[in-house]
């Protein structure tokens, strides 16, 4: 099985759009969402409706709770809050309650998912280092868990004595007896200085994941977030990668 796991699309359409062409090119059987459909980018109901429409297995991400959910946001910045706001407005009561349904962590065959960490899924952590991971490895149940959040594509691989940190260079190679935590990235908006879209494809028959990065029209994207009338940073951040 070719499963190809996306996270933190955030309502980047031309990013998914590119994407979900190149996986199906790709052989892909299964599509998985690792949370954070929605927020910062112009179009979160398509968003929303493609990973619907294709059955995704998908947790809750912290932008997917803030949206779906009438929290309070005087903790938020102004940038944040008008994003926020802006986005509830533009999503039916029905959309919001799939948001709201979300599960924080879901098991998918044989691996999980979950968008921060596992061991406070509802806390939004951001793993970053070793001793990150290593709190999430001592909750994680399955050999193989996927993530998302800090929008940096990376893995985690605790081979029973140490915790090791890398990124991708060629495609990994899964070993028995190991246990890993893989970071996607981020379809959406890339923040490892690589502009360009990210996500994987776990193939479960050659034991290996590969990461690859999709040049996708960004011009377009950033024009709908001008024309939306959503912060002129959002648009600008695309460029960088950041
Ligand atoms: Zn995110």
């Amino acid at each position: 099985m070719r499963y190809a796991i996306l996270s933190d699309i955030h309502g980047n359409l031309e990013g998914l759009n590119t994407v979900l062409e190149h996986a199906s090119s790709q052989g892909v059987d299964r599509y998985v969402c690792g949370g954070d459909v929605v927020g910062y980018n112009a179009n979160p109901k398509e968003c929303m409706d493609i990973v619907r429409g294709l059955d995704m297995p998908c947790v809750m991400g912290n932008h997917d709770e803030y949206i779906g959910q009438d929290c309070d946001l005087s903790a938020f910045n102004p940038i944040a809050q008008e994003a926020v706001l802006w986005c509830r407005n533009q999503l039916s009561e029905e959309d919001r309650q799939w948001l709201r349904d979300l599960r924080y962590v879901r098991l998918v065959d044989h691996f999980s998912i979950v968008h921060a960490t596992m061991d406070s899924p509802r806390y939004w952590g951001y793993v970053q280092d070793a001793n990150d991971a290593a709190a999430n490895f001592t909750y994680q149940s399955t050999g193989l868990c996927f993530h998302g959040h800090t929008h940096v594509p990376q893995m985690f691989i605790d081979d029973g004595v140490d915790i090791h940190h890398g990124t991708f260079i060629e495609p990994l190679k899964l070993q028995i007896g190991n246990r890993y935590f893989i970071n996607v990235g981020s379809v959406g908006q890339p923040r490892d200085g690589d502009w360009r879209a990210a996500y994987c494809i776990y193939d479960s028959e050659e034991e290996t994941v590969e990461l690859f990065r999709l040049e996708y029209d960004k011009e377009t994207t950033k024009s709908k977030i001008r024309e939306a009338g959503l912060p002129e940073r959002l648009a600008e951040r695309l460029d960088y990668g950041k």
